[in-house]
């Protein structure tokens, strides 16, 4: 737990959140600016900054636990997809790891990221990254 952090004092029920689901490892909220109805975060219990802190049994457990969550979902909502995103530094406004989970329907025009910034040729990038 950390002091200053929104997502540990929600865990610590400081600050009330819209749990659909909750277990041991995980608390699963209503994101209170929701990118389509229903999108919630799936954050862990335990402080962990980002995806680098996880272990490998954690990042099991987030893929099965958002499953269920789908299902869930799935059930209440009849959504029809499921968009995952998942910040780390750069990008990240709370440092506390969390894991968007947003319903899809048909015609919801989601936008996905996109940059208007020139960018240099997926050759040169290529050229960086290769062995
Ligand atoms: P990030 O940019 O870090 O990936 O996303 C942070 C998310 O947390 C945002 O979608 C934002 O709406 C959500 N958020 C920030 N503060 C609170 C809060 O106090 N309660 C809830 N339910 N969501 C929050
Ligand atoms: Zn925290």
């Amino acid at each position: 737990m950390k002091d200053d952090c929104i997502f540990c004092k929600i865990n610590k029920k400081e600050i009330p959140s819209y749990t659909i689901y909750e277990d041991d490892d995980f608390r699963v909220f209503l994101d209170i600016n929701p990118i389509t109805n229903g999108h919630v975060l799936l954050v862990p219990k335990k402080h962990i900054e980002n995806m680098f802190e996880l272990d490998d049994k954690m990042i099991a457990k987030i893929y099965k636990t958002a499953k269920k969550v789908y299902d869930i979902l799935k059930e209440k909502l009849n959504i029809e997809g499921y968009t995952l995103i998942q910040n780390n530094g750069h990008g990240q406004d709370v440092k506390h790891y969390h894991l968007h989970l947003i319903p899809r329907y048909e015609h919801d025009d989601v936008k996905y990221l996109s940059n208007e910034k020139q960018l240099v040729s997926v050759e040169d990038v290529f050229e960086q990254i290769k062995n």
